[in-house]
C-alpha cells in the first residue's frame, strides 16, 4: 500500500515538477512595431511564456527622470499582473546584453547614490579593439556595445534584473549577447583570456595588457574559443544572482541562428556559440529570420526540423524554443503558423508565436491557432511516453566548429529528413548511450574520436560490429539505403511530406506533415493538400488492435490496413490516407 501510494505520489509529483516553459509549451513575444501588450491573444492561443518589453528599453536608452521612470515601472507591474491574471504562468522581462544607446546622455538621470555603486563611468564599459579604442556597434547609429565581462556593466544589469523581478516578472530574456566580430580586447576580457589560457594549460609569463592583446591576436583558435565563453559567463553570473533573489527566476537569451546555415559561422563571427551559452540558460531560444517551413511558388522547400535535431543533441537536455518566420516578415499566416508549431512539436521543440496581429486579422488567427495548440496538448502525454525511432545515428562533434565555418552535418540531416529516413543525432556528450542502440552510424570523418572514448568512430564501429558510413558527398544516402533494407517508414507521395515515428509503450505514433504550404501575404497562405498517401510503417508486432488518425477537429479509425510479417518480431503495417492537408497524428496500438 505504502509503495503504491509512493508510486502515485511520485507520478503526481513528476507531473507537477514540469515547468511551464518545458516541452510542449507555446512561447510568445508580445510586442511588434506599434503593437504591444498582446497578453490576451497570447493567452487565447494557450501561450505559457510571454516575453514582454517592460522596462527593457530604458535599460539601453538610459534611465528616465524620476517621475516618468516611476510611472513606467508602475505600468509594467500592472501589465505583468494583468497577464498573469489571464492565466499566463510565466512573464519574462527584456534586457539587452550589450547595448548602450546615446552614451553621452546614458547616465544623465542617475542619482548620486545610484552612481556611487560603480567604480567607472559607462564610457569605460565598452568593448574595445586591440589598441583599447571603443568598438563601434554592428547596429551603427548611436549604439555602443558594452562588454559583458565588465564588472560595472554586470552590476548595472543586475540592478535591472532585480527591479524586473520586483515588478513581478519571472525572469529575463537577454537579447544580443554579442561579442564584436573583431573581438573585445578590453582589460576585463584580457584578464579572462589569461584565465582561459591557464585552464587550457598554456603558461604565460608576461601578463601585461599589451602582451595579452598581442597573444590574443596571435592565437586565432584559442581566442575564438575564449570569446565563446564570454556570454556564457555573463549569463551564469546574472542567473546565479537572479536565483539568489528568486529561486525560480529564469534566464534565457536570444541565441541568434538567423539561418540554420550559420550554426558554426556565428561562433566565429559574433561568438554566438549555442552549446556554450546553453549551459547558463534555463532554456534556449533561437530566432530564425526566413526558414519558416513552407514551399515557395518556385518550388523551394524550407524546413527547420533538421537543425532542431542537431540543436537538441547539444543542449544537454535544455528545452529548445524556436521563432521561425518567412522572408523576414514577423507576421505568419494561419496555416504556416500551425505548420511551424507542428514541425517543432514533432522535433521536441517549442514554438515562439508572434501574436501581434493587426486587429482586423486577430480573430482569424486565434481561431486557427488555438484549436491546433489544444489538439497538440492532447497528444503531449503520449509523446512524452514515447522514444524516437532511429534507423541511423549521425555523430555530430559540435566542437569542430572551430575548424569549420560550414556545418556539414546540417546537409546530412536535411537529406535524411527529406527521404524520411529516421535518424538520431549524438554529440560528444551523449555519444555512449546513443551508440549502444545504433546499428548504422554516419559521420563526416572516420577519425573523429568522441571525447569519452580512446578509439576513433570507425574503430569503435569495427569493434562493436556496427556499420559505419563516412559522408563525403550526398551519395552517402545511397549507401544508407543499401544498408537499410527495412526502413522504419516508407511513404508513397510527393516529396513535401515528412514522417516522424516514435515507439510508445504499446504501439507507435507517427507524425505526418505537409510542407506544401505557400505564403501569399502576411495573413494569407495556400495549402496544397496531398491525396492518397500510402504509408508503410515497420512495427515491432505482428498484430494491430487499433489505428487512429487524428486531426484538430476530429479523430477517425483506420479500419483497412495490411500487415506483412517480416520476421518473428517485425511487420510492415500498410494503410492509405485519402488526403493530408497540413498535418496528422497517427496512433497505432498493438
Ligand atoms: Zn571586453
Amino acid at each position: 500500500m505504502a509503495l503504491l501510494l509512493a508510486m502515485m505520489l511520485g507520478g503526481a509529483l513528476a507531473c507537477f515538477c514540469k515547468e511551464p516553459w518545458e516541452f510542449f509549451a507555446l512561447h510568445a513575444f508580445d510586442h511588434l512595431d506599434n503593437l504591444d501588450k498582446q497578453a490576451e491573444p497570447a493567452r487565447l492561443c494557450e501561450v505559457s511564456v510571454l516575453y514582454a518589453t517592460g522596462v527593457g528599453v530604458c535599460q539601453y536608452m538610459g534611465l528616465p527622470e524620476k517621475e516618468p521612470w516611476e510611472s513606467i515601472k508602475a505600468d509594467t507591474k500592472k501589465y505583468v499582473h494583468h497577464a498573469k491574471s489571464l492565466g499566463i504562468p510565466v512573464v519574462l522581462g527584456y534586457l539587452c546584453s550589450t547595448s548602450i544607446v546615446n552614451l553621452e546622455t546614458f547616465d544623465r538621470n542617475w542619482s548620486e547614490e545610484f552612481r556611487s555603486q560603480f567604480n567607472t563611468p559607462p564610457k569605460d564599459w565598452l568593448q574595445q579593439d586591440e589598441h583599447g579604442k571603443p568598438l563601434p556597434s554592428w547596429y551603427g547609429g548611436d549604439y555602443n556595445p558594452a562588454c559583458m565581462n565588465h564588472p560595472d556593466w554586470r552590476k548595472y544589469q543586475k540592478y535591472m534584473v532585480k527591479m524586473q523581478l520586483e515588478l513581478g516578472m519571472d525572469g529575463i530574456f537577454f537579447d544580443n549577447p554579442t561579442v564584436h566580430e573583431k573581438g573585445c580586447y578590453c582589460p576585463c576580457c584580457m584578464e579572462g583570456f589569461l584565465r582561459y589560457l591557464k585552464s587550457e594549460g598554456i603558461e604565460v609569463t608576461d601578463t601585461s595588457l599589451e602582451n595579452l592583446r598581442r597573444l590574443a591576436k596571435g592565437k586565432g583558435e584559442v581566442f575564438k574559443k575564449f570569446r565563446c565563453t564570454i556570454a556564457r559567463d555573463f549569463f551564469a553570473e546574472v542567473r546565479d544572482y537572479a536565483k539568489s533573489l528568486h529561486p525560480q527566476a529564469i534566464i534565457t537569451a536570444n541565441n541568434s541562428l538567423n539561418l540554420p546555415e550559420v550554426l558554426f559561422s556565428q561562433c566565429h563571427q559574433y561568438a554566438y556559440n549555442i552549446k556554450e551559452m546553453s549551459k547558463a540558460q534555463d532554456f534556449v531560444v533561437i530566432e530564425d529570420m526566413r526558414t519558416a517551413p513552407r514551399t515557395t511558388a518556385d518550388g523551394k522547400v524550407y524546413e527547420m526540423g533538421p537543425v532542431y535535431s542537431l540543436l537538441n543533441a547539444i543542449l544537454g537536455g535544455k528545452p529548445l524554443v524556436a521563432v521561425t518566420i518567412a522572408d523576414s516578415d514577423y507576421h505568419t499566416p494561419p496555416n504556416l503558423t500551425n505548420l511551424a508549431i507542428f514541425e517543432g512539436f514533432a522535433h521536441q521543440t517549442n514554438y515562439m508565436l508572434w501574436p501581434t496581429w493587426q486587429e482586423q486579422y486577430r480573430d482569424k488567427m486565434m481561431q486557427a491557432v488555438r484549436p491546433f495548440v489544444l489538439w497538440l496538448q492532447k497528444h503531449k502525454g503520449l509523446f512524452e511516453q514515447s522514444q524516437p525511432r532511429q534507423d541511423v545515428l549521425l555523430y555530430f562533434p559540435f566542437e569542430q566548429w572551430v575548424h569549420n565555418k560550414e556545418c556539414k552535418e546540417l546537409d546530412i540531416t536535411r537529406e535524411l529528413r527529406r527521404r524520411n529516413i529516421q535518424f538520431g543525432v549524438a554529440s560528444e556528450e551523449n555519444f555512449e548511450e546513443a551508440f549502444k542502440n545504433a546499428t548504422i552510424i554516419i559521420a563526416t570523418h572516420q577519425d573523429f574520436t568522441p571525447s569519452s572514448q580512446k578509439n576513433s568512430i570507425l574503430k569503435l564501429c569495427e569493434m562493436h560490429k556496427k556499420h559505419f558510413i563516412e559522408v563525403k558527398n550526398t551519395s552517402f544516402v545511397k549507401e544508407v539505403e543499401k544498408c537499410l533494407t527495412t526502413p522504419s517508414i516508407k511513404l508513397q507521395s510527393d516529396g513535401s511530406i515528412r514522417g516522424i515515428l516514435r515507439d510508445t509503450p504499446d504501439g507507435v505514433i507517427l507524425f505526418l506533415y505537409n510542407l506544401g504550404v505557400e505564403k501569399v501575404s502576411s495573413y494569407e497562405d495556400k495549402v496544397f493538400s496531398v491525396s492518397s498517401v500510402s504509408v508503410s510503417v515497420r512495427i515491432p508486432s505482428y498484430k494491430v488492435s487499433k489505428i487512429t488518425l487524428s486531426i484538430p477537429d476530429r479523430e477517425q479509425t483506420i479500419a483497412t490496413y495490411e500487415l506483412d510479417q517480416l520476421d518473428p518480431k517485425y511487420s510492415y503495417l500498410k494503410f492509405l490516407i485519402p488526403e493530408l492537408p497540413l498535418s496528422t497524428i497517427l496512433t497505432v496500438v498493438f
